[in-house]
């Protein structure tokens, strides 16, 4: 079934694995991934960011969700990095059963009355919200300044706002990393000892598979993964292009990008959920 994420993410945290969470940009990349979950009858969560839904349209990606769904597992759709409350609603009304309201570049009240909002509109249509404190680093942000999530900040911040889950910065970055990451593990385990509800890493393509089990293991409940998919499905494409030289139609050679992304979301599958 396509549940509410915090089904997912409650269940995950009780049984002490995590639920990964893929970017998909187009039908392919929802295919790979719906394959993937499909083969090892274990939850994911399919996501996007506005910049995918700009690109796609807000009604596309959840419709190519449902309608390729063939059950098994459970999964849910989510609204990665939302920047206001209007992305969220569109999203609810398009069907996504979990969105992201992203405040934390906001002033900590800022980012409580923001969240808070969303939470109550998410809520009253019987969607959950992830929330963020503290900062993931990006594009613009070298290692120094990337702020991590103060522990006494995250519990005042999850009574506030009453939020479903909360994304945490401890040293990860969105993109490609440019040296080795140190990731404050004991400060996923300081959080996770004192906040009840779910904890969220961003920006793990590029971690190692020890780094991650080890967040895991700290209390890590939800991974996201774009950048990993995003490479699959682009060095699959160029396979493809390559075996295929001589035809002209699309479907035979975009199969072996849904095959790339297949392939590295089983991995990670498994890798955030050891049997
Ligand atoms: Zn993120």
């Amino acid at each position: 079934m396509i549940v509410r994420g915090s089904e997912l993410l409650i269940k995950a945290k009780k049984d002490g694995y995590a639920v990964p969470a893929f970017n998909v940009d187009n039908l392919e990349s929802v295919l790979g991934v719906l394959n993937a979950t499909s083969i090892l009858s274990k939850p994911i969560i399919i996501q996007t960011i506005p910049r995918t839904l700009k690109y796609g349209g807000i009604a596309t990606y959840s419709s190519l969700v449902k309608a390729n769904y063939k059950g098994g597992a459970d999964i849910a759709i989510h609204l990665d990095h939302g920047g206001d409350l209007q992305v969220c609603r569109d999203c609810i009304d398009a069907g996504y059963t979990s969105v992201m309201i992203d405040g934390s570049m906001l002033e900590f009240d800022k980012n409580v009355q923001l969240t808070k909002q969303v939470v109550d509109m998410a809520h009253a249509s019987g969607v959950c919200v992830e929330a963020e404190l503290g900062t993931i680093g990006g594009k613009e942000e070298t290692e120094g300044q990337i702020k991590y999530t103060e522990v006494d900040e995250a519990v005042k911040f999850v009574e506030l706002t009453g939020v479903d889950s909360l994304a945490i910065g401890v040293g990860t970055a969105h993109g490609v990393y440019k040296g080795t990451p140190h990731i404050a593990i004991d400060r996923i385990k300081e959080i996770a000892d004192v906040v009840d509800i779910p904890l969220v890493l961003h920006g793990a393509s590029g971690l190692s598979d020890e780094v991650i089990r080890n967040c895991i293991k700290a209390g890590i409940s939800k991974i996201n993964f774009a950048t990993h998919l995003r490479q699959a499905f682009t060095k699959g494409l160029k396979e493809g292009l390559v075996s295929k030289e001589a035809t002209y139609d699309p479907k035979t050679y975009l199969p072996y990008a849904i095959k790339a992304v297949q392939d590295v979301a089983m991995g990670i599958i498994k890798l955030c959920q050891p049997d």
